[in-house]
């Protein structure tokens, strides 16, 4: 059999969410577990649909998650070029060959003129099909006007990935355009002639051109091509299961996600496992495991969910796995700017500390604030405690002030503190909960932190007690 060689072709329309970069992971993983290739080719012929900065928007995300391509737009290749645009007299010259086998012809009503069509097939209802009113006389390539396909409406069986083996009824075929007015193929022949020509084995799209497959079936048979295997890939549907995942459900773009500090490995994981498992309880898979174990064949045919809390749960899993000095590295953009005076020992350390919580990196500003600078008393965090707003302010003080003489005489190594802690626990019969609460929210002002025993070690003794100090003068 030849080579795997499967292709990502993605229109330049802007926004790149995970379920269109799914299906590149898809096709991206076929090819690599398989030693085939995978390209990337843009197919960029609706020039009114077009957004600026996409393409390179697009080879960002696919480089930014590891998906790298062996043919592509900024590359190249043997069969390139990869953009579609730069590929026109390829398909004027199929198109031609088309007419002279008299399976296509020029356009020869105005938009205005099928409109009235449909209408007036609406009206009979019947269904609308353009070769009903194919003109008896066709006229050959006409420039400045469309050329059409002449099809030969027939049913069809074949084999799909996924979907399983498939019939199509004639019906479903019709006379469509190949080439626009303005020079431009439609994707329905521009991509049969490039997978053709680039000679793709495997076409993994997406499901929203299913329904089309019976019309590029036929066209296949009129240009003499074998069909590549088709794999297609169910929706991606958003949150609340009904509709297809838009920008709206708060998908973000991949490009996003990884600027919030989501990790790589947890994007591609999350995406390969929409729809897909390995028949295991696995639900999280290296980059690698992926290459290893993904089947293309076992991709469910129901349409996946958009779960955005499994990502982040997904992501606080490989946050809480990589080792400290990688994720030191990931972090560097992370820090609040307050941490720029301090050195990659001290910040390691508080990394080590948070890793445990962290679901992203941008959350490290926030959750590390305290570790750099002193923050302003926080009196709601005593309030909104219901275990601690009963208290008095004279209990509150009596206890921060026991704290401080017990931590005073540490010599703040963790085990120290932590059994002076609990000794006090017991002196005072006091709980974790109220006692440890109180210099937790004197030395963080905030509801929670890391363990505590180990932050108070990490701020240090005089920084501690300064802090024990400011919060017993506040009441
Ligand atoms: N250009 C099509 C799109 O972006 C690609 C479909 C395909 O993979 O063939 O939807």
């Amino acid at each position: 059999m030849n080579k795997i060689r499967t292709r990502f072709a993605p229109s330049p329309t802007g926004y790149l969410h995970v379920g269109s970069l799914r299906t590149a992971l898809f096709a991206w993983l076929l090819a690599r577990q398989n030693k085939g290739q995978f390209i990337l080719r843009i197919e960029d012929t609706d020039k009114n649909r077009e957004v600026e900065g996409s393409i390179e928007h697009i080879i960002k995300s696919l480089k930014s998650l590891g998906l790298n391509y062996d043919e592509g737009p900024d590359i190249n290749g043997p069969y390139g070029p990869y953009r579609q645009s730069d590929r026109l007299d390829i398909y004027k010259e199929w198109a031609l060959k088309l007419v002279q086998k008299g399976r296509a012809y020029a356009e020869e009503y105005s938009e205005e003129e099928i409109e009235n069509f449909r209408i007036e097939a609406k009206k009979s209802k019947e269904p609308f099909l353009y070769r009903n009113y194919r003109p008896k006389e066709l006229k050959g390539y006409t420039k400045g006007k469309a050329l059409r396909f002449k099809s030969d409406p027939k049913d069809y069986s074949y084999n799909d990935l996924i979907y399983g083996d498939l019939k199509t009824s004639k019906e479903a075929i019709d006379d469509f355009i190949i080439l626009k007015s303005d020079g431009y193929p439609t994707y329905n022949f521009a991509h049969i002639i490039d997978d053709y020509l680039m000679q793709i084995t495997h076409i993994i799209r997406s499901s929203e051109f299913l329904a089309s497959v019976p019309k590029f079936l036929n066209l296949y048979e009129a240009l003499d091509i074998k069909a590549p295997q088709f794999a297609t890939v169910p929706a991606v549907l958003g949150p609340d299961g009904k509709k297809k995942l838009s920008k709206r459900d708060n998908a973000k773009d991949a490009l996003d996600y990884l600027k919030e500090g989501y990790l790589k490995e947890a994007l591609t994981s999350f995406m390969a496992t929409l729809g897909w498992n390995d028949g295991t309880e696995q639900e999280i898979f290296s980059l690698n495991e992926l290459i290893e174990k993904f089947s293309i064949e076992k991709v469910q045919r129901s349409p996946a969910n958009f779960d955005e809390k499994r990502l982040i749960y997904i992501n606080g899993y490989f946050i809480r796995n990589l080792d400290l000095d990688k994720l030191y590295d990931l972090s560097k953009e992370f820090w609040p700017k307050e941490a720029s005076g301090y050195d990659d020992l001290y910040k390691k350390k508080v990394l080590g500390l948070l890793k445990e919580r962290l679901k992203y990196l941008s959350e490290l500003k926030d959750l590390s604030i305290f570790f750099f600078r002193e923050l302003e008393i926080n009196e709601s965090l005593i309030k909104d405690n219901s275990k601690l707003s009963v208290l008095t302010n004279k209990k509150i003080i009596e206890l921060l002030s026991a704290s401080k003489e017990t931590l005073s005489k540490s010599n703040f190594e963790v085990e120290d503190i932590k059994n002076r802690l609990n000794d006090l626990l017991i002196k005072l019969d006091q709980k974790p909960a109220i006692l440890f609460s109180l210099i937790r929210i004197a030395t963080t002002q905030s509801p929670s932190s890391p363990g505590l025993f180990e932050t108070l070690n990490l701020l240090g003794k005089k920084e501690t007690l300064k802090r024990i100090d400011r919060q017993i003068a506040a009441f």
